[in-house]
């Protein structure tokens, strides 16, 4: 997946608007990919690269809105296909009460958010709404929990529900917080395909939105997560009161880790009643595309999650945020805690745009060969969230 390609300048115009442009379309495009090109950024769009530096990210958000989604829009059509979608089902499994201080997430047990705790959910009533998912036509099921850590009980019962989940035939993700190297294997040894756990923000303001753990834990876990050959899914929140160049090292960050995070969900903060974000400035719809975007040019290999704040997107929000090279999405269900539109409308936005939803065909796995004889292959991405990746209201998955 990593594979690299062919950078964007190096390919015949032609080839980049995938038919024969009119003349003076090729000319107006070779002009503005000209202009692109002179910006050092942009001079190995395509290649998936781990050396980028501050000012070369930066300097891809300061780009004309227009140039940005373009130059996205190609590099994503080198690693993707184009009009379809990866769609994610996300259940919270144990919601609430969580001793994280997430300034953004409802389920930290020290805001008042009026928040409904519930206690972990049975295997069963997991996989009745795995399989409901599926129905619905959603290919990977992910499980958040609210903890900062998973107890050896918690997560005996949790590698049953992926036991469960592959059994279905779906791909599975979790997020229960932090693990340790032999947590990562138990859950690799259950099945579990990816572990959502998000840096959130930058290393510079990640004190500013967390205080019980460090952004090294972050990475620590993530590291963790990767030794065990677990596909990891990792972004971060957009509109927490950081700055431009907080969106630019946040992605740094993630683009230069030892491999691109398989999944990147990008999440616009959904600033919930009772915690310290609720009176958050809301986020320039156009500076939240631009993250999507630069996440795309970044890690050109990655899906990247349109995630939380999704529901209150408008429809042409959403399509500028697919234009810009999202191509995953999560469906039906809930965010962990908060809404996410419903699959009807959806299904109809899908539809306006001539968008697919991509099949899933589950990697070899012996446990999952023994469950389920299904065919085997691969996916992408993983929840959405913020936080350790349960949702958290604002982001989290
Ligand atoms: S984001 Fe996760 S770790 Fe943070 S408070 Fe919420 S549930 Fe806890």
């Amino acid at each position: 997946m990593n594979a690299t390609r062919t950078p964007v300048a190096d390919i015949p115009l032609a080839a980049a608007q995938g038919s024969a442009a009119p003349a003076a379309s090729r000319t107006a495009t070779a002009a503005s990919t000209a202009a692109c090109a002179s910006t050092p950024a942009l001079t190995r769009l395509g290649e998936v690269r781990h050396d980028w530096t501050t000012a070369e990210v930066e300097a891809l958000f300061a780009l004309p809105f227009s140039d940005l989604l373009f130059q996205a829009q190609q590099v994503h059509r080198l690693h993707h296909a184009p009009n379809t979608v990866q769609m994610s089902t996300l259940l919270s499994i144990k919601t609430g009460a969580c001793p994280e201080d997430c300034a953004y997430c409802p389920q930290s047990v020290r805001w008042s958010t009026g928040l409904e705790r519930e206690q972990l959910l049975a295997v069963t009533e997991v996989r009745e709404r795995a399989a409901a998912a599926k129905a619905a036509g959603a290919t990977r099921f992910c499980m958040g929990a609210a903890w900062r850590s998973p107890k050896p009980r918690d997560l005996e019962l949790v590698a049953a529900m992926i036991r469960e989940v592959r059994a279905l035939g779906m791909e599975s993700c979790a997020t229960l917080g932090m693990l340790t190297p032999p947590q990562a294997q138990q859950l690799k040894d259950a099945g579990l395909d990816y572990y959502n756990h998000n840096i959130d923000t930058s290393p510079e303001f990640y004190d500013k939105i967390i205080t019980t753990r460090d952004f090294q834990d972050r990475l620590d876990t993530l590291e963790a997560v990767r030794d065990a050959g677990l596909k990891t899914c990792c972004g971060g929140i957009v509109g927490m009161g950081e700055t431009v160049r907080d969106r630019a090292r946040m992605l740094q960050t993630l683009a230069n880790l030892p491999q691109h995070p398989e999944s990147v969900p990008i999440n616009q903060l959904v600033a919930v009643p009772g915690t310290p974000l609720a009176d958050a400035a809301k986020v320039d719809p156009f500076d939240f595309v631009r993250t999507i975007a630069v996440a795309r040019l970044t890690m050109p290999a990655s899906t990247v999650r349109l995630s939380a704040g999704r529901e209150q997107m408008s429809d042409e929000l959403q399509a500028l945020a697919f234009l810009a090279g999202a191509n995953s999405i999560f469906y039906g269900e809930k965010l962990l805690t908060t809404g996410n539109p419903d699959v009807e409308r959806d299904r109809a936005l899908l539809q306006r745009l001539g968008i697919n939803g991509q099949d899933v065909v589950l990697e070899h796995d012996d446990t999952a060969d023994e469950a389920c004889g299904h065919d085997h292959g691969h996916g992408h991405n993983g929840h959405a969230s913020a936080g350790h990746g349960h949702d958290a209201g604002a982001a989290r998955a």
